[in-house]
Formats: C-alpha cells, structure tokens, sequence
C-alpha cells in the first residue's frame, strides 16, 4: 500500500493479512465463480470465519469490534480480489448486522448477530422495489397490524443475497397517510410462509452475487420482529445506507488498486515496438491517472472512516467518498482494459470484471446523481432533489 498516512501498526497489520487472506481464499475462485454465475457459499462461510462479516460489530455479538479505518481496509482487500465477495461483506455487516447492533433490542442482537457474523446465517436488507427505486421513502409493500403482529405484503426488487439468506430485514408501510413517519422495518426469517424469491439472471456484472425479486404475502411476524418502532423504518434505511455507502466506496479503492497491479504488471511485460509498453508515455499516462484517482478515493474513505470512528457526522464525507470512488473504479477499469489492449477483453485477467463489476456501484446505495444531489443540498442549502410542487 503506497499511501497509508496515519494507519496505526495494528490497522497496517489488518491490512496486509486482510490482502494475503484474500490472495489465497478469493482470488483463485473469482473468475469460475464469475463465469458460472454461482453464488459461493462456501466463501461466504470462510469470510464468516476469519471475522469479515460483522467486523465492526461489538466482539460480544460475535464480532471483531474493528473501527471503520479498519473495516474500510478490510473491504478494500476484498473489493480488490472480487466484488461479488465484497458484495457478501457490504451488505452483510453494513447493512444487516449494522443496523441490527444499532437499532435491534437486546433480544433480537443475541438471536441474530453471532450466526451472522460468523458465517453461520446470512441477512439480506430489503428496501427497494419494482416502482420504488430512488425514491426509497416511497413504499408500497404495506404492514398491517394484526393480533401480536404484523401481516406483510409487497414485492421487493434487486435484492441482493436474497435467494440465500436466513433473515430478510424488510421496509415496509404501516400508514400510508404518514408517508416516511409510517415506514418501519421487520427482520422477517426467510423460512416464513408467504417469502417466495426468484434469481434475477443476465446482470452485465456481478454475476457471482445473488441479487433476488422476492415476493411477500401476508407473511405474519410477531411484533417483536420489529426493528425499532413504527416510524423508524425510514431512520434505519438511512443508518444503514451510510455505513453501505461506506463499505462500497472502500471496495472500489480495493478495484482501483486491482487495476493499477494489472496494469504495471502486464506494461511492464508487454512488449510492443521492441519495448515494454510501459515505456511509452501515453500508456503511463493512462496509469499515472489510475494511480491519482486510487489515492484520492482511498484518503476520502479515510476520512469518512475517521469522522465515524470519532463519531461525527460524516454523511456529506461518505457521499462524496461513495461518489468518487465509485466513478472512479468505473474509471480505472476503463483504463486498464485499456493498457491491456485486445487482453484485456477477455477474462484472462482480471480486469474486463473489474469493469463489469463496478459498474454497478455508481447506481446502488445512491446512484451518483442522487449522492451529487445530496452534496449540492448540503452545500446550498436548496433541495433539488423532488420536484418543486406543481403551481
Ligand atoms: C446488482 C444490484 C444489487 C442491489 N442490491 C440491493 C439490495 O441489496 N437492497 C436494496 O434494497 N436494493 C438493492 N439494489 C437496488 C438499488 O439500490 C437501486 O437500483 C438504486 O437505488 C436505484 O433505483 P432504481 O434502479 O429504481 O433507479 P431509479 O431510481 O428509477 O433511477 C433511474 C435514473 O433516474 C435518476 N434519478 C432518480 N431520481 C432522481 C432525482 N431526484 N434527480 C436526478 N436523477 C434522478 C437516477 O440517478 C438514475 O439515473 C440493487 C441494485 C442492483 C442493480
């Protein structure tokens, strides 16, 4: 790692085992899992295993107890060998286990985060659906109250791990008249009756992540399935949504870093006119940019780690660190197809599914308009973000 401005021994440590962890459990599976399309249980397993789902969750829920620099350097290690590994570590510890430690009662702790972060359960967080992208307050899937519980009924869109997990954290309406103070969010056990999912096939990358429709009806959960209380929902997308965001965007320093390796390794053997590649000044061009962008997407992921571990605010930080990282794992890979000439265009080396892979990462946890838009908010003061109302 070229630039490690203020990593302690111990967060240097993490990175290096996390880097040769990754080297010798993930990287020799990518491009099979890749190409078959398979969602790797067992992988996920051996993440559970050496404690890289639910890192930062508190060591008496089973977890590492790691701060964010930490964490973000863990996912980077795994973002860099495959994004449908780092995809299981994002939504798993983010999204799930995250919002389970900060919003869940004790109860609902002890009975889901030690399975979940050892590997033994895996959690899916269901927000989206078919008409409700962007616009995450705006739910339809609906909770009606029933005797010591709830009926829930709605249809969820591009969820991943949706096929394989344990326990579905799902957003649901309670009171439409309340709009996003009636939203709230269940930890639905996917074995229930009435949880039905469908694999959703041809995605142009992450083809070893499961990314599942799934369909709800009338699944009947205790009121003690709830997570937080009814008007949460909305609060607990957002929490969990920041820590995503954060998880993404140090998976795309991880991709950048990929295609900055490859791409040295292939210019400098490569010979094209009697010369390595390397030494022509347009080739180095294309990795001296690659090289900027890593840097500057891993130090805004720093610094977002850092304002968490100080427990600070860092929403603007970790939308401005999703934005650029994303962009520029887009970027990069562009660029190291590119180095890599008609090589690169098959999957001999690493570098077309880098492609593929972060191409998603610009349009989920936010698409890059939507971070731009929060950005631009926080800077003006003025919300661009819905329409003004019709005159
Ligand atoms: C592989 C994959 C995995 C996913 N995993 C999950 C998951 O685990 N859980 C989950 O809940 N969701 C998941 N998602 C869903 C993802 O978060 C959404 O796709 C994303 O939020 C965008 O919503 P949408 O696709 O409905 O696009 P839309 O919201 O319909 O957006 C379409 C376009 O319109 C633009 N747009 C929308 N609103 C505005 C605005 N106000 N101003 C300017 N432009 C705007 C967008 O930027 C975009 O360019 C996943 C998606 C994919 C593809």
């Amino acid at each position: 790692m070229s630039v490690d401005l203020g990593l302690s021994d111990e967060q240097r440590l993490i990175a290096e085992s996390a880097r040769q962890f990754c080297d010798r459990e993930i990287v020799p599976r990518a491009r099979d899992n890749d190409r078959a399309g398979r969602f790797d249980r067992e992988l996920a397993g051996k993440l559970g295993e050496v404690g890289y789902l639910g890192a930062p969750v508190a060591e008496e829920y089973g977890g590492r107890g790691l701060d964010y620099i930490g964490y973000g350097l863990v996912v980077e290690a795994v973002g860099r060998a495959d994004s449908s590994a780092r995809t299981v570590v994002s939504v798993q510890t983010s999204l799930v286990c995250g919002s389970i430690e900060q919003w869940g009662s004790e109860e609902q702790k002890r009975e889901w985060l030690p399975r979940l972060c050892s590997g033994e359960a895996l959690g899916c967080f269901a927000l989206t659906e078919p008409d409700t992208g962007s616009d995450a307050a705006n739910l339809r899937t609906r909770a009606t109250k029933t005797d010591g519980g709830w009926s829930i009924s709605g249809n969820k869109m591009w969820i991943s791990m949706g096929n394989v997990a344990d326990v579905a954290l799902v957003f649901a309406q309670t009171d439409p008249e309340r709009k996003h103070k009636g939203l709230a969010c269940f930890l639905v056990p996917t074995a229930n009756e009435g949880y039905s999912s469908q694999e959703i096939h041809g995605k142009l990358g992450l083809r070893a992540s499961d990314t599942a429709e799934i369909s709800l009806d009338e699944i009947e959960v205790p009121d003690s399935a709830m997570l937080g209380e009814v008007g949460d929902g909305f609060k607990i997308a957002m929490t969990a949504l920041d820590k995503g965001r954060y998880s993404v965007a140090a998976g795309c320093v991880g991709i950048c870093d990929g295609c900055v390796e490859a791409s040295v390794a292939y210019a400098t053997e490569r010979k094209q006119f009697d010369v390595p590649i390397a030494s022509f000044q347009l080739v180095q061009e294309l990795i001296a940019d690659m090289i900027v962008r890593r840097d500057a997407a891993r130090m805004l992921v720093w610094r977002a780690g850092h304002l968490k571990d100080a427990g600070e605010p860092s929403t603007i930080e970790t939308s401005i660190a999703k934005l650029y990282a994303t962009e520029s794992a887009v970027e990069c890979a562009n660029a190291a197809i590119q180095v890599h000439g008609g090589s690169g265009y098959v999957d001999d080396y690493p570098v077309e599914r880098y492609l593929r892979d972060a191409r998603v990462t610009t349009l989920y946890e936010g698409t890059s308009q939507i971070h731009k838009l929060i950005i631009g908010r926080d800077a003006t003061g003025i919300n661009a973000m819905t329409p003004p109302a019709p005159s």
